[in-house]
C-alpha cells in the first residue's frame, strides 16, 4: 500500500515537473522556441535544366565516363589530408592540375607570381587562381572562374580539403585507398572524406568541367574555395581568410555554398542549412573549505560542483531534451539537437596530482578548488547575452568563477528573403525534396556569415547513412554522380544573369 502511494505520488510529481518544464519557465533557462520551419515549396516552379538532364542521360549510357569520374574522385580521396598532418601542398598540386585540365591551360600559360608572403596568384582571360597560405605549410586553393559581370558580386562554392583522423583497425577497407566495392545496391567508395567533404569539392569540379566543355560562359564570377583546417577550428583556414580584408574584397562574395549532411538511410529529404549552433566552451571553478579527509568538512569545492550539476546543469539538459521532443512540430527534428541548447560536462579537475603521471597523490586531502568543463551548443534564435548572464548566475550560485575558452558573441543566420538565397532554394526545390534546418555543429560557413555573406550548407547525399567522422565512411556511386548532375544545374543558374 505504501509502495503504491509512493508510486502514485512519484508519477504525479513527474507529470507536474514535466508540465513545468514544458512551460520553459525554469529560472535556469532562457525561453526557447521551436526552430521556425520555412515552407519553400510554395515558391517553386518546376524547371528542368537541359544541360544537367543531358549529362544525366549521357552518364547512363557511357560507362567509361562514369569510370573516369569515379577515378578522379578516388584519386582526390587518396591524397592524405588527414589531421593532424594534412599534406596540403600535395592536395593543392592535385587541384591545380585538375583545374588546368578542365580549362585546357597550356604548358607555360599560367605564370605564378608571389604577391605577398602568404599569397601566390596566376591568371589568364578565363580564370585566376590564388594559393593562399596563412601558415607556409597550410596552403588553400581558390579558383576564380571569371564571369562577364564581375561587378554583380561572386558566387562561392566552398569545401575543406582536410579530413579527420581514422581508427584504422575499425575499417573494413583501408581508409585512404578509396576502394570501390560492389554492394547489392551498386558500387560504393569507402574512404575517409567520402562524405566529409571531398565528395562535394570534387563534384564542384566535375560540374564546372561539364559547363566549360559545353561552352557555357558565366555572367557572375565563381569562386571555388578549397580551404585548409576546417576540422581543427579553421584558425589557419577560414578564420584567417575572413580577416584578410583585401582578399575578401577581391573575392567579393555575395552568396556561398558549403557543406551539409547526408540525409540518413531510407531518407530522401535533403537538409538545407541556413545557420548553425554556436559552441561555447567554458569552465566553472568552485573554491571550498579544505581539511583532512577523515572529517565532515562543509562546503567543499567538489560538493559545490555537485550542487552546480544537480541544480543547474542537469535540469537545463533535461528540460531542453524534453522540449526537443515535445515542441518540435517536425517529426524528423524530434531527435535533433539543433533547435535547443545542448550542454555536456566534458572535463573535471580537482585534487592533488603528480605533474609527471597525472595520477592523484593525496587521497586524504580535501582539494581547495574543483573545476568542471562544459561544451554548450546554442541555436541562433537564443539570446547570447541572456545565456551569458545565466551562466554567470550559475557560477555565482556556487560562489565560483567562470572562464570562457571559446565564446563567439554573434551567431548570424542566412537571410532567407535575399534574392540569391531565394534563387538557390528554388533551384534545389525544383529538383529534390528539401528541408531548411540549423546545423547542429560548427562549419566554415560561420566565418563568411559573420561578414554578412549569405551561406547555405548543402551536400547532396540522399538515402545515405550519416558517417562523417565515423568508421567505414562511404558514398554510393549513384549518389555521387547524381550530385554532379544537380551541381551543374545549381552552379549554372546561380551564375546566370
Ligand atoms: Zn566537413
Amino acid at each position: 500500500m505504501k509502495a503504491q502511494r509512493i508510486l502514485i505520488l512519484t508519477v504525479f510529481a513527474l507529470f507536474a515537473w514535466m508540465a513545468l518544464m514544458v512551460q520553459a519557465n525554469l529560472s535556469t533557462t532562457t525561453q526557447l522556441e521551436a526552430d521556425p520551419m520555412v515552407d519553400i515549396s510554395a515558391t517553386s516552379i518546376k524547371k528542368e535544366d537541359p544541360l544537367a538532364e543531358q549529362f544525366r542521360h549521357v552518364l547512363k549510357q557511357d560507362s567509361k565516363l562514369r569510370d573516369d569520374i569515379m577515378n578522379r574522385f578516388q584519386e582526390y580521396l587518396r591524397v592524405p589530408t588527414q589531421q593532424p598532418k594534412p599534406q596540403y601542398t600535395k592536395v593543392v598540386d592535385f587541384l591545380l592540375d585538375w583545374t588546368r585540365r578542365i580549362f585546357n591551360v597550356k604548358e607555360n600559360e599560367l605564370v605564378e607570381r608571389q604577391v605577398s608572403p602568404r599569397l601566390r596568384v596566376a591568371e589568364n582571360d578565363q580564370i585566376k587562381y590564388y594559393i593562399y597560405s596563412c601558415k607556409p605549410e597550410k596552403p588553400s586553393f581558390i579558383l576564380t572562374w571569371k564571369g562577364k559581370s564581375p561587378q554583380k558580386g561572386s558566387i562561392m562554392i566552398n569545401s575543406h580539403t582536410d579530413v579527420v583522423p581514422v581508427d584504422k583497425d575499425q575499417w573494413k577497407y583501408p581508409p585512404f585507398d578509396a576502394e570501390m566495392v560492389e554492394e547489392s545496391t551498386g558500387r560504393r567508395v569507402y574512404a575517409r572524406g567520402a562524405q566529409d567533404m571531398k565528395c562535394v569539392g570534387s563534384a564542384y569540379l566535375e560540374a564546372i568541367d561539364r559547363l566549360v566543355q559545353s561552352g557555357y560562359q558565366p555572367d557572375r564570377n565563381l569562386q571555388v574555395v578549397f580551404i585548409a583546417d576546417e576540422e581543427i577550428g579553421a584558425v589557419d583556414g577560414w578564420e584567417c581568410l575572413s580577416h584578410d580584408k583585401q582578399m575578401m574584397s577581391e573575392l567579393n562574395i555575395t552568396f556561398g555554398l558549403d557543406e551539409g549532411l547526408a540525409s540518413g538511410e531510407n531518407e530522401d529529404v535533403i537538409p538545407i542549412y541556413y545557420g548553425e549552433n554556436v559552441a561555447w566552451w567554458f569552465e566553472i571553478t568552485a573554491v571550498g573549505n579544505v581539511g583532512h579527509g577523515s572529517q565532515f568538512i562543509k562546503d567543499t569545492s567538489t560538493e559545490k560542483i555537485h550542487k552546480l550539476l544537480r541544480d543547474k546543469v542537469f535540469p537545463l539538459r533535461e528540460q531542453q531534451q524534453l522540449q526537443m521532443r515535445l515542441q518540435t512540430k517536425n517529426p524528423r527534428e524530434k531527435s535533433q539537437p539543433s533547435t535547443v541548447v545542448t550542454i555536456n560536462l566534458t572535463g573535471l579537475r580537482a585534487g592533488h596530482t603528480s605533474k609527471e603521471t597525472g595520477d592523484f597523490t593525496n587521497p586524504n586531502v580535501i582539494p581547495r578548488t574543483a573545476t568542471a568543463l562544459f561544451d554548450m551548443r546554442i541555436p541562433p534564435h537564443i539570446d547570447l547575452v541572456e545565456t551569458e548572464a545565466m551562466l554567470q548566475e550559475w557560477a555565482n550560485y556556487v560562489n565560483g568563477t567562470i572562464r570562457f575558452i571559446e565564446q563567439p558573441k554573434v551567431n548570424p543566420i542566412t537571410d532567407l528573403t535575399d534574392a540569391t538565397v531565394k534563387k538557390f532554394l528554388n533551384i534545389v526545390n525544383d529538383r529534390m525534396k528539401t528541408e531548411l534546418r540549423i546545423f547542429p555543429a560548427a562549419t566554415d560557413a560561420r566565418y563568411p556569415r559573420r561578414l554578412g555573406i549569405n551561406m547555405i550548407g548543402y551536400s547532396f547525399m540522399p538515402n545515405t547513412k550519416v558517417l562523417l567522422h565515423d568508421h567505414n565512411e562511404y558514398l554510393d556511386e549513384s549518389v555521387y554522380l547524381e550530385s554532379i548532375v544537380h551541381y551543374i544545374a545549381i552552379i549554372k543558374r546561380l551564375l546566370d544573369e
